[in-house]
C-alpha cells in the first residue's frame, strides 16, 4: 500500500468530514467542498467544468409546540418554511381519515399509519409510490395551517435517525415540524383544544455545483460518480465523504490515462436533497448522449471498517463483468453484493446504461436496520481509510483493463 496515498485519503476525508462543517446542498459548507474537490484535482491534467445549480439552503431554527402554558420542543421539518400558527389541533392516522376529516386552517397531527413512510418529496421522479402523492396532494388541496408529524424510525428510506422527517421538501409549502411517536400520543390528548405551532426556519436561496473531471481519449465513457452533498446534522463520511474521496484519489491514479474510453469523475451534488439537482442537471447535459456512456461506476457508502466493500452489478456485458470478476477473486478486501436501487446508479440504469455501485458490504445486510447514516454516528471514527484508498487502486486497475 502507498503510504503517501494513505496519507492523502486521510487528509481528504479529514477535510471534508471534519474541517468543513457540513456539505448539505447550497450550504457554505457544500460550497467550500465542491472548491475543494475542484482544488485538489487541478494537479493531475483533467478537464474540469463546474456547473452551477440554483438551490435553496435552510436554517431550521427553532420549533415549539404550545398548548395552554406549557411548550413542547420539535423540530421544523427540513426545508419547510417558519410558521407561527394559533389554531385547533387535528389528528389524523390514515389517507382514508385525511380524505373525509375537515382540516383547513387547522394544526393538523399526523400519526400511525400514515408516517410510517417518509413521504417522497413532490418533485421527485425517480420513484414516488402512488399512495406518497395522494397524500400531498391531499394535504395541499386541504390545506392545514401547519402539519405536525410524529414519526419513528424508517431506516431504509429515511437513514439512521429518529424521529424521521416526514415531510422533507422545499417545493412543498405548507409549514411543517416533527417530533417522536410517543410525544405524538401525549399531544393526542389535546385533541379539539387550540394550540400554537411557532417555527422560526427559513429558507434561503443559494448556489451549487456539479464538479466534472474529464479525461478524454475515445468517443464512449466511464462514468464515475460519487455525491458529495450530506444531510444537515452528520458528517457524512460514509455517506458520501469516501465516494468522494475514491474520485480525488482516482484523479491521480490515472493521471496518465490514455486507454480506449474517455474517463469523467462527477461529483454531483443532490443525492440527500430533496429536489436531486445535480442529478437533474447531469440528466439534462447528457440527454440524447446516454448511449456514450459504456458504464457508470458509482462510489456511495463505501469504506466501513466492519466487512468487505460491496460491488454490486446491473447489465454489465461479458466483458466488462469478467475485468470485474478477476480483480475481485484476487482481492481480501472486496466481493460482489446484491443489486441496491437507492443511489445514484440508478439513473444510469434508468437510461439504460450498466452500472456498478461500490458500497460497504455491512450496509447492504442492515439497510432496514442501520443507526448511522443521516446522523452525527456517520463520522470518521467508523472510517476504514485502508480501505477507502484499497478501492480506489482496484477501481484504478479494473478501468485500466477495459480495453473491449
Ligand atoms: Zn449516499
Amino acid at each position: 500500500m502507498n503510504n503517501l496515498l494513505l496519507q492523502k485519503t486521510e487528509q481528504y476525508l479529514h477535510t471534508l468530514c471534519n474541517k468543513i462543517p457540513n456539505r448539505a446542498v447550497g450550504s457554505p459548507g457544500n460550497i467550500a467542498a465542491t472548491d475543494y474537490f475542484r482544488e485538489s484535482i487541478s494537479p493531475f491534467g483533467w478537464d474540469i467544468t463546474s456547473d452551477p445549480l440554483e438551490v435553496m439552503d435552510w436554517n431550521p431554527g427553532i420549533a415549539t409546540i404550545s398548548i395552554g402554558s406549557e411548550t413542547l420542543q420539535v423540530k421544523a421539518s427540513p426545508y419547510a418554511s417558519g410558521c407561527e400558527s394559533v389554531a385547533e389541533l387535528i389528528c389524523v392516522s390514515t389517507i382514508q381519515d385525511l380524505e373525509n376529516s375537515d382540516v383547513n386552517g387547522k394544526n393538523l397531527l399526523l400519526f400511525g399509519d400514515i408516517t410510517i413512510e417518509q413521504l417522497m418529496p413532490r418533485n421527485f421522479v425517480f420513484y414516488n409510490p402512488e399512495e406518497h402523492r395522494r397524500i400531498i396532494s391531499t394535504l395541499e388541496t386541504k390545506k392545514p395551517s401547519c402539519i405536525i408529524c410524529a414519526t419513528g424510525r424508517n431506516s431504509s428510506l429515511a437513514g439512521g435517525a429518529y424521529p424521521f422527517p416526514l415531510i422533507e421538501d422545499g417545493d412543498f409549502n405548507i409549514p411543517s415540524v416533527y417530533f417522536t411517536d410517543v410525544e405524538g400520543e401525549y399531544l393526542r390528548k389535546f385533541s379539539g383544544e387550540i394550540v400554537k405551532v411557532k417555527s422560526s426556519a427559513a429558507r434561503i436561496s443559494s448556489r451549487a455545483y456539479n464538479i466534472t473531471a474529464l479525461k478524454k481519449s475515445g468517443k464512449k465513457r466511464i462514468v464515475i460518480t460519487a455525491h458529495i452533498d450530506a444531510k444537515k446534522g452528520t458528517p457524512g463520511a460514509i455517506d458520501n465523504g469516501t465516494g468522494v474521496t475514491v474520485l480525488l484519489l482516482l484523479a491521480e491514479l490515472l493521471s496518465d490515462y490514455t486507454g480506449k474510453y474517455s474517463l469523467e469523475l462527477v461529483a454531483l451534488n443532490g443525492e440527500d436533497y430533496y429536489a436531486v439537482p445535480g442529478q437533474m442537471d447531469f440528466i439534462r447535459k447528457n440527454d440524447g448522449q446516454f448511449g456514450d456512456i459504456a458504464l457508470n461506476i458509482n462510489i456511495d457508502g463505501q469504506g466501513y471498517f466492519n466487512g468487505k466493500t460491496a460491488f454490486s452489478f446491473n447489465g454489465l456485458s461479458g466483458d466488462f463483468k469478467t475485468v470485474f470478476d478477476e480483480i475481485l477473486e484476487s482481492s481480501e478486501d472486496a466481493e460482489s453484493g446484491p443489486w441496491w436501487p437507492q443511489g445514484d446508479h440508478s439513473i444510469f440504469v434508468q437510461y439504460g446504461v450498466p452500472a456498478v455501485a461500490v458500497s460497504s458490504s455491512w450496509f447492504l445486510s442492515n439497510m432496514e436496520n442501520q443507526t448511522i447514516t443521516h446522523t452525527e454516528a456517520d463520522n470518521l471514527s467508523i472510517v476504514d481509510f485502508r480501505k477507502v484508498l484499497k478501492t480506489a487502486e482496484l477501481l484504478s486497475l479494473i478501468i485500466r483493463k477495459m480495453t473491449l
